[in-house]
């Protein structure tokens, strides 16, 4: 009977930069390539196995992370990008024969790159990232006022699993909302103003917003949460017309496309 080649595999260091906590993650294994690959049916599903395989390959974690419950309560979803990052780093270490869309004549043209190379990141300045809120009042919809937040790998569990089964709604509208704690309306007739908090009707009144209330949304998120975080992104040339263009590496996307690929 086979009793184990004791290896130990090799570690990534990652300082998550919202939370600010340490971890060090190991490469995956073939049998944990393999969960993965089978997990990809439902989002649910894709998410939970993405979590509690991070979780799985942390070798050294912070001391108020305890188990995986308090990790989805500690862990923002900007923070998951460096540990898949980290993770990614040690396992693949390359992204090989990215295919990227020419933004002047639209053609699809391979790239290698290392993702290395494309690193960049921002540390969030402050320790009150899971306490943090702010009031965003809106351009176009008068009287409504937003109140967002960064969310947690707790809040995406908690979201898609209680409205992916919800008859018209999609993965992006989940996801896109989850910034969302609140909505505030004032009513003429009343002192207080209206709440809006419940998951679903957030849902409802977000899709009712004109457009550029959401741009407002989320120009403000990304100032106040989101550029803190890590970003992957290199400059290339168009092999059919020479335009040169920036693009951003999409982790999670990738991550998938080299687990399917090895
Ligand atoms: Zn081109």
């Amino acid at each position: 009977m086979f009793k184990g080649f004791n290896l130990k595999y090799p570690e990534y260091e990652v300082v998550t930069p919202q939370s600010h906590l340490s971890f060090n993650v190991r490469s995956l294994n073939v049998q944990e390539e393999e969960k993965l690959k089978g997990s990809l049916m439902t989002p649910t599903k894709i998410t939970e196995h993405l979590n509690k395989c991070i979780y799985e390959c942390i070798v050294k974690k912070p001391d108020n992370i305890t188990e995986y419950k308090n990790f989805l309560d500690l862990i923002t979803l900007k923070d998951r990008d460096a540990l898949l990052y980290g993770l990614y780093h040690i396992t693949y270490e390359e992204i090989r024969n990215y295919d990227i869309k020419c933004s002047n004549c639209r053609k699809d043209f391979p790239v290698t790159v290392k993702a290395s190379d494309t690193f960049n990141y921002e540390i969030y300045p402050a320790e009150d990232i899971l306490l943090k809120r702010v009031k965003v009042d809106l351009p176009k919809s008068i009287g409504v006022s937003v109140h967002i937040k960064q969310p947690t790998l707790q809040d995406e569990m908690v979201a898609i699993k209680s409205m992916s089964s919800r008859p018209g709604t999609t993965m992006d509208v989940i996801t896109e909302t989850l910034i969302i704690e609140k909505f505030e309306q004032n009513i003429e007739a009343s002192v207080e103003p209206l709440i809006i908090s419940d998951r679903t009707d957030i849902i409802d009144a977000y899709r009712t917003l004109p457009a550029k209330d959401k741009r407002t949304i989320y120009e403000k998120y990304n100032e106040e949460f989101g550029k803190y975080g890590i970003e992957l992104k290199m400059k290339v040339f168009c092999q059919h017309c020479g335009a040169e263009d920036t693009v951003n590496i999409d982790l999670v996307e990738n991550f998938f496309r080299m687990v399917y690929s090895s």
